[in-house]
């Protein structure tokens, strides 16, 4: 992929900043564009500079233009904490933001490869979920800005790709963790490690026992990256994520433990819709892109353990 010029919106996010650096290491030139409203050039800071990267300070709702092979489109927040605080902003970075990336796509022949989520499967009745099950969704709760935003980015693609025959790549990202998730983004894994390490409540929403499958970020920018190279993968939606599923209340032991913390639980309502079970059913990414996760939880745990540490030494 060395000659390869790749737009990466939301590039300065969480998962965009580990991607651009990826991308850059496999000799692609990389254009971010980020509004930096949930992410931080911080995240950037090793990239910043460097030849064939350039960053650019803008909505993904404003018109954009870049010469461009291939559009990763990840612009959205994230979190359910920051995209029901922003819910106008996130219907509009999934449905504004979208048709811009695929009208920059057909002028210029380029791929899209579309971040969606394992939100769209809303609370599932199926487990593990694979990519035919249509979901369980409320379209008109406090989540439904994230879900409907994003299964309408979906059929969007979908459409572009049928009518117009733009070269779309749909991936249900199932939840990933990992180094520079934001400390207070509201998401499970930073919330319970930095509880942890400051000796502060860990907050368990509900009872606990729902469930989530995580990714570590590593593996997931592999499956992106993945995405972005193969032919068989156009025209497709592929679920990307891990197969671990644990409850909440598991992880927030494993993460204690590896914190050597002695906080103690603080139980509270659970937030509205909240998924009980998510586990993806990932035969579709195995068979089109030779795709595995391969970060076990526990170590992924370990090093975004130390890398929140190191953060805490520097403040
Ligand atoms: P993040 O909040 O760290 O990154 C999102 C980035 O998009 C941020 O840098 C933010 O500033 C930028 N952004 C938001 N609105 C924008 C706009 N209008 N114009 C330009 N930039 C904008 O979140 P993340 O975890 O890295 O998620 C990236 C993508 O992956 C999102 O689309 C998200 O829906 C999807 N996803 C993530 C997960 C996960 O567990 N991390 C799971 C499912 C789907
Ligand atoms: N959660 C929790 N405590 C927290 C943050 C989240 O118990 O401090 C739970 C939340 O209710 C959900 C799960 O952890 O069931 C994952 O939440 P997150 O916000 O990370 O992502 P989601 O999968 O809901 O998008």
């Amino acid at each position: 992929m060395g000659s390869t010029r790749v737009l990466v919106t939301g590039g300065a996010g969480f998962i965009g900043s580990h991607l651009c650096k990826k991308l850059l290491d496999n000799g692609c030139r990389v254009y971010c564009l980020d509004n930096l409203s949930t992410g931080a050039k911080a995240n950037l800071s090793d990239i910043i500079g460097r030849e064939g990267f350039l960053l650019a300070e803008d909505d993904v709702c404003e018109p954009f233009d870049f010469q461009v092979d291939c559009v990763v489109h990840l612009a959205s927040p994230a979190s359910p904490v920051k995209y029901m605080e922003m819910p106008v902003e996130t219907l509009r970075a999934n449905s504004v933001g979208t048709t811009n990336c695929l009208e920059l796509a057909l002028r210029h022949g380029a791929k899209v490869v579309l971040g969606s989520t394992s939100e769209i499967y809303g609370d599932p009745e199926v487990s593990p979920q694979p990519e035919t099950y249509f979901g369980n969704a409320n379209p008109v709760g406090p989540r439904s800005c994230y879900n409907e935003a994003k299964r309408f980015a979906e059929a969007l693609s979908m459409s572009y790709h049928r009518a117009h025959g733009v070269n779309v790549v749909v991936l249900r990202i199932f939840n990933t963790y990992g180094p520079r998730m934001q400390a207070y983004d509201g998401r499970v894994i930073p919330n319970f490690i930095t509880q942890a390490l400051t000796g502060r409540e860990i907050t368990i929403y509900g009872d606990g026992k729902q469930t989530r499958s995580f990714c570590y970020v590593d593996d997931m920018v592999n499956g992106i990256i993945k995405a972005i190279s193969s032919d068989q993968a156009v025209g497709q939606v592929i679920n990307l994520g891990n197969l671990n599923e644990i409850t909440i209340m598991d992880l927030a032991s494993r993460v204690l433990k590896k914190c050597r913390s002695s906080s103690s639980l603080a139980f509270s309502p659970l937030l509205p819709d909240d998924p009980r079970t998510r586990c993806p059913d990932i035969t579709l990414a195995r068979e089109l892109l030779d795709w595995e996760p391969e970060v076990p939880l526990d170590q992924g745990l370990e090093k975004t353990i130390a890398w929140f540490q190191r953060q805490g030494e520097k403040d």
